[in-house]
């Protein structure tokens, strides 16, 4: 989550600190030079040469510090906050994204995308656990909270960088993958049905009971995630339809 969290926000940047503090000295340096210029006039060319210097060198020595000191501070309480952030958005029981975090970060990034500061591709998926009512019913509600956080670990561990998983529902989770095309959506949702499906499940058994349909929607131009979403849902409820254990995208 911190690494699409940190491509929305600009501001944890450590290029921004530098190129605050090369701007924030230049102008404390052109506002002494200017301020001195008035007198520059009556000074000889010697005492003209040592008042520039100081003029210069001065800002620098004082405002370059300040200017770093200052900005690094206000990065640091930036980054500090985006890992508040991470903890107050965490699902409890499977430690992904909550819906709330998912969804407000999914929205973030497509306005961006719209913006144009980001890539306008990318796909969603969700990921809805079969038949899990009746894990509940035979394994007890207990065994199904482990397997939800064996689902969601799962799912976490398939991906990589900005991608990002959350708890949409119950025992729903969906999948954000920021600039990825439809083919590479299906492959990673294929990667996630089948490593599901390898999870031993009840624990110390070989037993491998757990299964998850996924729908997907890719976009290559700014959507809305309502309209994404939508359309991904009408393909989750095709793989539930066509028995299970499924992608369509
Ligand atoms: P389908 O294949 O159609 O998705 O069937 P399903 O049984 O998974 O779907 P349904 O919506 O009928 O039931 C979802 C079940 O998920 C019912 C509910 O008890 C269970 N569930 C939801 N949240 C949790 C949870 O936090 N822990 C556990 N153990 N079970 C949960
Ligand atoms: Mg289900
Ligand atoms: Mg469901």
């Amino acid at each position: 989550m911190l690494s699409i969290l940190r491509l929305i926000r600009s501001e944890t940047s450590q290029v921004h600190v530098y190129a605050g503090t090369l701007i924030g000295t230049a102008v404390c340096v052109a506002v002494a030079v200017f301020a001195d210029s008035f007198n520059f006039a009556e000074m000889s060319k010697d005492h003209f040469r040592r008042a520039l210097a100081t003029d210069i060198l001065l800002p620098i020595v004082i405002g370059g510090p300040f200017f770093y000191f200052l900005l690094e501070k206000i990065r640091q309480l930036a980054v500090a906050r985006l890992e508040l952030q991470h903890l107050a958005s965490t699902d409890s029981l499977t430690a992904v994204l909550n819906r709330g975090a998912f969804v407000m970060l999914v929205e973030a990034y497509l306005e961006k995308a719209a913006a144009g500061s980001l890539s306008p591709v990318g796909s969603l998926l969700i990921v809805d656990a079969d038949h899990f009512k009746q894990i509940n019913d035979e394994y007890g509600h207990q065994s199904g909270d482990r397997a939800l956080k064996l689902i969601a670990s799962t799912i976490r561990g398939t991906l990589t960088g900005a991608q990002i998983v959350g708890r949409i529902g119950g025992e729903e989770f969906a999948v954000f993958l920021p600039d990825v095309q439809s083919e590479r959506a299906y492959e990673l949702a294929e990667t996630i049905r089948r490593r599901v499906g390898d999870i031993i499940f009840p624990e110390g058994t070989s037993e491998n009971v757990l299964s998850v349909s996924i729908g997907g929607a890719s976009f290559s131009k700014p959507e809305s995630y309502k309209e994404i979403f939508k359309i991904a849902d009408i393909k989750l409820y095709e793989a539930k339809s066509a028995g299970r254990n499924l992608v369509r995208l």
